[in-house]
């Protein structure tokens, strides 16, 4: 019987657990923390958003193959893996349509950590608490993975689900890639992805707790990157969040980490076109600032208004000079971003070891046979909306069998 050790109890760690032992092997799951699934508990405001109702390959980012990450996913459907978490785990998941997620039904995240630990357990994984992997390296034909600086564990298989860098309080600061590279391994430049974006403008960080729904268009070098589809914007004490920011953050972070600048952001505030909004101060016979408020938070509209120079103006009376200017914050808002939260609030790592160091059919390391590497600690992360979840159990569940029978 192979003896497999997997190193990190978090998403993908446990789902590797599992299936490593199901396909026979006999495992042992290292965790340098007290708790399984730290940040499981955390996901989603403690709903744990586990799975997109659908997903194309868009909404992943990475610098490695676009192919070979989608022979990843290609191992494990939505529908299975939804199938999984519904008749083996016992799991029931409810669908939100709007926002294209499963949640569990009960609403609780800790109910999705819970099972998986219990499903581990069950099919006979040892999961060991604070055992903090330390190094790693190669004797023979077995892998010794030293634990706390003085403990040894030899293994025939290894797996690294070790995360990133995000939410470093939860375990994850980065602990795990220092180990990669003493084994031998290189990973790309890692930076913060889905995090906020700051801002210096006092009277946007008025607006803080304000939301609503916006289009957001990222310029990198002049060019045209991102066209985001309409979703949640969020005004906060410190800047900008929401889906809308944190899916496009990592363009600020990498182009600052790269010594490049800031990209430009642009919001339409709610989706309208410049024509749509000429109708409707076209149809307005009062005060341009209650046209405005009837399609837009109160005070945002408000400080739209005062950004466009319009106080008491009068909607038929709207010279061009000023019409201009509040067709453009209205549609095409400037954000000034000054900079971003970092790793403190990320909510996921970008960049990792590259797709092209791992044999896509199995998740092994091509030059290190026995090692094998899942979840976020690749250089893949998803936007927002249960991607960096189901990314987590497919390397996960692919790890898991493979390592099983690796020779
Ligand atoms: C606030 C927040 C909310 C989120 N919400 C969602 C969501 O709703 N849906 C979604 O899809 N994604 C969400 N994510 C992202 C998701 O949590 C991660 O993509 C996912 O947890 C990555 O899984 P992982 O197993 O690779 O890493 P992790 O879950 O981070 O697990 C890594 C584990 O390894 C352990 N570890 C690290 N180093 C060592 C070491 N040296 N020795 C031993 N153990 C070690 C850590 O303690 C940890 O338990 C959220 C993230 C955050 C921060």
């Amino acid at each position: 019987m192979k003896h497999v050790i997997v190193c990190g109890a978090g998403a993908a760690g446990l789902t590797a657990g599992i299936f490593a032992a199901e396909s026979g092997a006999k495992v042992t799951l290292l965790e340098r923390t007290d708790k399984a699934g730290k940040k499981i508990l955390m996901s989603g405001g403690t709903r744990c958003n586990v799975l997109p109702v659908t997903m194309r390959q868009t909404d992943y980012f990475t610098e490695s193959s676009k192919n070979r990450m989608k022979n990843i996913f290609k191992s494990w459907s939505l529908e299975a893996c939804k199938d999984w978490f519904e008749k083996d785990l016992g799991l029931k998941l409810a669908c939100e349509i709007e926002s294209n997620k499963w949640f569990p039904a009960s609403n609780s995240a800790k109910e999705v950590r819970d099972k998986l630990v219990q499903k581990a357990q069950w099919v006979g994984v040892a999961i060991l608490y604070e055992k903090k992997i330390t190094a790693l390296r190669k004797d023979g034909l077995k892998w010794i993975v030293e634990v706390n600086k003085v403990d040894q564990f030899k293994s025939d298989s290894v797996i690294i689900a070790t995360g990133g860098l995000s939410v470093p309080t939860t375990g994850t600061d980065g602990l795990g890639h220092k180990v990669i590279r003493k084994a031998g391994l290189q990973h790309t430049e890692l930076y913060a992805a889905l995090t906020p974006l700051t801002t210096k403008d006092e009277d946007l960080k008025q607006l803080a707790g304000v939301s609503l729904n916006v289009l957001m268009d990222v310029y990198v070098g002049g060019k045209k990157q991102v066209s985001a589809s309409r979703s949640g914007f969020l005004f906060t004490h410190r800047g900008f969040s929401g889906p809308a920011v944190l899916d496009v953050s990592h363009h600020a972070v990498i182009e600052l980490e790269r010594g490049g600048q800031l990209p430009v952001y642009k919001v339409n505030w709610n989706g309208m076109s410049r024509e749509e909004w000429e109708t409707i101060l076209k149809q307005e016979k009062g005060l341009v600032r209650n046209a405005i408020t009837k399609h837009l938070p109160a005070r945002l509209a408000q400080l739209l208004c005062r950004k466009a120079n319009i106080e008491d103006d009068k909607a038929p009376e709207l010279r061009k000079e000023k019409r201009k200017k509040l067709l453009e914050v209205l549609t095409e808002y400037q954000l000034p971003v000054d900079g971003h939260e970092g790793y403190r609030k990320a909510e996921v790592t970008g960049g990792g070891v590259p797709l092209e160091m791992i044999n896509t059919a199995t998740m092994e390391v091509e030059a290190q046979p026995g090692l094998f590497l899942c979840g976020e600690v690749l250089d893949v992360f998803g936007r927002i909306g249960g991607f960096n979840f189901y990314w987590a159990w497919v390397t996960g569940r692919l790890a898991g069998i493979s390592s099983s029978k690796s020779s």
